[in-house]
């Protein structure tokens, strides 16, 4: 499907209601009362669709794969591989190109270990950006370290958006590598990636996408963003949780040597030696997490059912509402105001610490986060050790916005 395709807005009607009672912990009593969960860029709730999707594949389905004749295992083998295929759909990309992996970590340490290390030498350089997770920093430090490369980061301007001009004048002789985020979880800010890439490959230089906090929120067609690795997890997009995958270039797998050893990733094992499956098996060593990607499958057909683009629009007008609402907060100070951004509201408050704000809100059934997101080098960058984050997903509505706004007034009133 083309990226316009999945853009068309007449692909769906977006009925709020409808998607609120497709999740049945939103009807969850927390602390006695309504629940607004606003936490989705940690995880998001899953659909009924995703929960009997993985239960029928246990009820149903459930052998190994790959590795025997029998009926339950062809069964097994045809829901996997059929969830390959339907992430590849998802993506633009072959299947052959799939990697299935724990999640966006995994995928990048994958990268990391499998790609990078072997070419790494003394002296090179691995740019990112100042915002990164830290899940797409420390990698790159392992494996920097033992080569004797260096980890650089660009600068983020003052709204929080990346400073593209800083950013490419870090691009040297030496830069073997960069890794950005697509959307950034803290601030919600969406990177240039497009462009970013074009300025890499311009100088040879392959990039990695960190799509964790992407994919449930913008259309991500790989062959036109031109990504040389494209990481996710299932779980930020109403899937399940510990299941992901890198979706990589074809001539990028199969050069790269197997990172994990163990069934299913050989050709042929001997105490002499052994020999190494074609992509993308040789980097899934091991019982994979069957239903992890059914899961995973069905959750890309709730996003296509409702439509993304549908999605993206309702998340945009709360982002708005929101954004505006907590402006009049007296002593709130926003962290992270990029005019291209996703629906995440970070924020410190003058009169508490973030940590204090997020147990009152809790008090009044708002699940928010606080704390560093994972992003410690981002803190520093705003001279801040913590903010709450508030996350909006498309099941969230206006009585979300209004619980949180009463919560902070609430916050106010007992710290100020
Ligand atoms: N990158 C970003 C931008 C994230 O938001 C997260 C999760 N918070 C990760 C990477 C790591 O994802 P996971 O824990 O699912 O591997």
């Amino acid at each position: 499907m083309s990226t316009l395709e999945k853009l068309a807005p007449a692909a769906s009607v977006f009925d709020l209601a409808k998607i609120r009672a497709d999740f049945p912990i939103l009807s969850e009593s927390v602390r006695g009362g309504r629940l607004a969960y606003l936490d989705n860029a940690a995880t998001t709730q899953k659909p009924e669709a995703v929960l009997r999707a993985m239960d029928h594949y246990y009820r149903h389905q459930n052998s190994n794969v790959h590795r025997a004749v029998h009926d339950l295992a062809e069964r097994a083998t045809m829901a996997y591989e059929g969830a390959r295929d339907r992430i590849a759909r998802f993506f633009n990309v072959s299947r052959e190109q799939v990697v299935f992996t724990r999640g966006t970590t995994e995928a990048i340490n994958l990268v990391a270990y499998s790609f990078l290390q072997p070419k790494l030498q003394a002296g090179d350089e691995i740019l990112l950006t100042g915002m990164e997770h830290h899940s797409n920093i420390v990698p790159w430090q392992l494996v920097a370290a033992q080569a004797g490369a260096k980890v650089v980061a660009a600068p983020i301007n003052d709204d929080g958006s990346l400073d593209f001009d800083g950013w490419r004048a870090m691009l040297n002789p030496r830069t073997r590598f960069v890794a950005t985020g697509h959307v950034s979880n803290t601030l919600g800010t969406i990177n240039p990636v497009a462009e970013m890439i074009a300025e890499a490959h311009a100088r040879g230089i392959p990039v990695l996408v960190d799509g964790a906090q992407a994919i449930a929120h913008l259309s991500v067609d790989i062959p036109t963003l031109g990504a040389d690795f494209y990481v996710c997890s299932a779980h930020k997009a109403y899937g399940p949780t510990g299941f992901g995958a890198l979706l990589a270039k074809r001539e990028h797998l199969d050069a790269m040597p197997p990172w994990h050893g163990g069934g299913d990733m050989i050709r042929t094992v001997s105490f002499e030696g052994s020999t190494w499956n074609e992509p993308p098996y040789r980097f899934e060593a091991g019982t994979p997490d069957m239903a992890g990607a059914v899961g995973f499958a069905a959750a890309l057909d709730y996003i296509d059912g409702i439509g993304l683009a549908a999605m993206a629009a309702h998340e945009h007008a709360l982002l708005l509402e929101g954004t505006a609402r907590l402006r009049e907060i007296p002593g709130l100070r926003l962290i992270g105001t990029a005019a291209h951004k996703g629906a995440i509201l970070s924020f410190v408050m003058d009169c508490a610490h973030a940590q204090d704000i997020g147990t009152v809100l809790d008090q009044e059934g708002i699940a928010v986060r606080t704390g560093h997101h994972c992003t410690m080098p981002l803190m520093a960058r705003f001279g801040v050790p913590a903010t709450v984050r508030a996350s909006f997903a498309a099941y969230n509505n206006q009585e979300d916005v209004d619980q949180l706004v009463r919560g902070l007034a609430k916050a106010r009133r007992l710290f100020a």
